[in-house]
């Protein structure tokens, strides 16, 4: 029988019987957040139900398609080996969708937040939010085809989109570099486009619970995630939790100044750590030293975009201007990081987003060696660099997963907002007992 201690994380459940639906989705989560396959016997301890509990709830999850037994136990030889639960994958898929200025990511994810599905494309150039609109809700129906899951499975679409936005409402305020977005109700138009529930929440937050759910180590404990795309942003787990504070805008730290003699940013100040990590910035300064060819459109982005992977390449060939310029941008993120992290007192920043492949090579390991020097409690702890494991994927797979996250919360939140808004998101567990 396994020796392994249930994760402190688990929540406890009740055993009164009136509270079936909370205690379903303790057992779900309880079931999600294991490391291995549990028994009933290792379910009851970690939540704190009975057996008897244990019992009629897994019989539930079992018709609902949303657990499957896995095998057995070796035996000890006291008593039958017992049956082992794990989660089904196909018994509920969410889709999550990552709306970045340059480019949207749409994935499908099934119960055990694998990506079933996937889909890219460049952010259409037209500035009319219902173009884009149509485009995602297009993309979301090919995804669902494309993962052949049947569409009563799959519980809703998850948005990631760039701050600040407005959750309540669903509501995306003035995302950078999309000139004519301003408050789009884009949660209700893809609502109701597909007629799926839908929920919109931040890139840099759903990137932070990507990571916390599927990175593995590097999404434990406390930690922050830089994203670098278009814009800058943080997403904050702290002691496992995602932080969201007072309206979910948390992160905003585009306008942090880090270079007071640098470029002027759409703010009136110069220098920010947005405006100075764009790659428009970027190329600009390498066709100014001759790196890339001089007189480069700058309003073309694909032509920056090109520019920018000449540059990055560059700078990891060798020494010479291409790699002072890509040092110069570490230094000038390390300095944010370093404050972010003393001030919360991290374990780990997690660097990710669409422009990190290219600057991970060189990146790494300056902003290692110079956080390592200036995180100020390194003689209690280390402070570790990491790069995302999810990939360009994340903000799209962090977005499904807050879906999913619905269905091991037994307080499902208003923010996914069903075709009518009393809908419950997963009516299939535990109703019996509501
Ligand atoms: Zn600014």
């Amino acid at each position: 029988m396994s020796t392994e201690q249930p994760p402190a994380v688990v929540r406890r459940g009740t055993n009164l019987d009136r509270v079936g639906g909370f205690n379903d989705t303790v057992v779900l989560d309880a079931i999600r957040r294991a490391e291995q396959r549990l028994s009933r016997v290792e379910i009851a301890a970690a939540t704190g139900l009975s057996g008897q509990a244990i019992s009629n709830i897994t019989r539930r999850l079992l018709d609902a398609g949303l657990v499957r037994e896995a095998g057995r136990q070796k035996s000890t030889g006291l008593g039958k080996p017992r049956t082992l639960l794990e989660l089904e994958p196909t018994g509920q898929y969410a889709v999550g969708v990552h709306l970045d200025p340059a480019v949207v990511t749409v994935v499908m994810l099934d119960l055990t937040g694998q990506v079933v599905a996937r889909r890219r494309a460049e952010t259409p150039a037209s500035d009319d939010p219902d173009v884009l609109i149509a485009g995602i809700a297009a993309t979301v129906e090919d995804v669902i085809a494309e993962a052949g899951a049947p569409r009563e499975r799959v519980v809703g679409v998850g948005i990631a989109a760039p701050g600040p936005i407005d959750v309540d409402r669903g509501v995306v305020v003035d995302p950078p570099n999309l000139t004519a977005w301003h408050l789009v109700p884009l949660r209700d138009a893809l609502r109701e486009r597909t007629g799926l529930p839908v929920l919109l929440d931040k890139d840099v937050t759903a990137a932070a619970s990507a990571e916390k759910w599927a990175g593995g180590p590097n999404g434990r404990g406390s930690f922050v995630f830089f994203y670098l795309g278009t814009g800058v942003g943080a997403g904050l787990v702290i002691g496992d939790e995602v932080v969201r504070g007072a309206t979910s805008n948390v992160g905003e730290i585009g306008h942090i100044i880090v270079d007071p003699d640098g470029p002027l940013c759409y703010c009136g100040r110069r220098g920010c750590v947005g405006e100075t990590s764009q790659p428009r910035y970027l190329v600009q300064q390498a066709a100014q030293a001759g790196v890339v060819a001089a007189g480069i459109d700058l309003d073309d982005r694909h032509a920056v975009d090109l520019a920018f992977a000449q540059l990055c390449a560059d700078a990891a060939a060798g020494p010479g201007v291409a790699r002072e310029i890509v040092a110069a941008l570490a230094e000038r993120i390390a300095k944010v990081v370093e404050d972010i992290a003393n001030l919360l007192d991290l374990e780990r920043v997690v660097f990710g987003g669409p422009h990190w492949d290219q600057l991970a090579p060189l990146f790494d390991e300056s902003v290692r060696s110079a956080l390592e020097e200036r995180f100020l409690v390194r003689s209690v702890h280390p402070f570790v660099v990491a790069g995302t494991a999810l990939g360009e994927d994340v903000g799209a797979v962090g977005a499904a997963s807050l879906v999913l996250d619905h269905t091991f919360s037994p307080n499902p939140s208003v923010l996914l907002l069903g075709p009518t808004a009393s809908a419950p998101a997963v009516a299939q567990v535990g109703s019996a007992e509501r």
